[in-house]
């Protein structure tokens, strides 16, 4: 049985990806503080949006307290609505999806490409053509990049604006990636980051809005904040959301970008132990990472082969626990959710789903920017304890 998260209980214990403060970012707080700027609006909040917008290189973000709730406005001011349908990729987490139904719209899932595991330009291209055939434009595609790492995003938007369907960058994972030389979830009509507990820095929880677009983005503010009308009473017209980031929570937000790059810089390290100890196994493979950009490594995931390997992820990934070590599948599909039972799905190659074979073979390790190289040892060695001893055949055969 899996057991969850226990924090009474949790000495000695490894996590996939806990967060890990900086040294700054408690003086914001204490700045909140002492000027009694607690609730959600304040200075820390107008600051990490534009620090954090100036960093990624967009013209205006919107601090938000979540990425499902930045996902859910911007799929909003896409206009998406009851009886519609959102392209969106199947292997990541259900929030990409969630804000498609909030929204009364159903979710068409898109498989991945073996290059980046991300959307995959085939599959995609179908699903747009059997959608023009019948008539049946999706609102938006919903392009996730996963586990730190863009997808291949210059082919996909060409596709995209050839039927004139906006994107949504789910950059939830990819906060400090770069596509081309630009920064991850910009390159879409808007961007979604998540400052979840997991993700690559955190405020404990919280998400932004990024787009160029700073009309929409000021609709989205407007949104966030119960669709108040400046009037001195309390005016509305809207149904709006209590979606805002607290002044308080911005200001871990501050002190976290700052140490972004060094988050980059460790977790890109952790990826390269992983790889030169276990990549040359029989068996044993990695995310590849893209030529066309940068990818962060916020998770190290590797993939496990039972034929070759004579293990299996499933296996490692009971040992590991054993050992009180947190690793998991890589994400099931949604596709393959029961919440999404139904909705339709297109691989990337008409007989192969590589998400499915992903989800098999994929183990997502500890890859939190504070774990210490003793500690990755004890993963490892526990991985290694997995192999069974190889056993030689001899040339007639029949000994094994
Ligand atoms: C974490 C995550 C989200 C949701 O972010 P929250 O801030 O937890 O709401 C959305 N999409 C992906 C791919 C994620 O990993």
């Amino acid at each position: 049985m899996y057991r969850s998260w226990d924090p009474l209980s949790n000495h000695n214990r490894i996590y996939l990806s806990p967060p890990h403060m900086g040294t700054e970012e408690q003086a914001y707080i204490a700045e909140a503080f002492d000027t009694n700027w607690i609730t959600t609006l304040g200075p820390n909040v107008q600051h990490f949006e534009s620090e954090l917008s100036a960093m990624v290189g967009s013209k205006g973000a919107v601090a938000l307290s979540s990425g499902t709730a930045a996902l859910h406005l911007a799929l909003q001011l896409l206009d998406v609505g009851p009886g519609d349908t959102v392209f969106c990729s199947s292997l990541t987490f259900v929030a990409s999806a969630n804000p498609i139904r909030y929204l009364g719209a159903e979710p068409v899932f898109i498989d991945s490409e073996p290059a980046s595991w991300n959307m995959s330009y085939h599959a995609l291209q179908r699903a747009f053509r059997d959608a023009f055939i019948q008539n049946k434009m999706p609102k938006a595609v919903v392009i996730v990049n996963l586990y730190g790492q863009s997808a291949d995003l210059e082919p996909l938007c060409a596709l995209c604006d050839l039927y004139g369907v906006p994107i949504v960058e789910d950059a939830a994972e990819s906060l400090g990636a770069t596509y081309q030389g630009k920064a991850s979830g910009t390159i879409g009509r808007f961007g979604i980051f998540s400052f979840n507990g997991n993700k690559i820095i955190t405020t404990s929880g919280g998400g932004m809005l990024v787009s160029d677009d700073t009309a929409a983005l000021e609709r989205a503010r407007f949104l966030s904040a119960q669709a108040r009308e400046p009037a001195i009473h309390y005016q509305h017209h809207e149904t709006g959301y209590n979606y805002r980031l607290s002044n308080i929570l911005a200001g871990v937000g501050r002190g976290q970008l700052k140490v972004l790059d060094e988050r980059i810089r460790s977790k890109r390290a952790i990826f390269e132990r992983y790889h030169t100890e276990l990549s040359t196994l029989p068996g044993f493979g990695f995310m590849p990472e893209a030529e066309y950009g940068k990818a962060t490594r916020w998770l190290s995931v590797m993939t496990v082969d039972q034929v070759q390997a004579g293990t299996t992820a499933d296996e490692i990934i009971q040992r590991l626990h054993e050992n009180n070590i947190e690793a998991r599948p890589v994400w099931k599909p949604l596709h393959l959710q029961p919440l999404f039972a139904g909705c339709a799905y297109y691989p990337h190659e008409s007989e192969s789903s590589l998400s499915e074979q992903l989800f098999r073979q994929g183990i997502c390790l500890p890859s939190g920017s504070s774990l210490k190289e003793e500690e990755q040892r004890r993963v490892m060695d526990c991985i290694l304890s997995c192999l069974r001893p190889v056993r030689m055949v001899s040339g007639g055969g029949g000994s094994y």
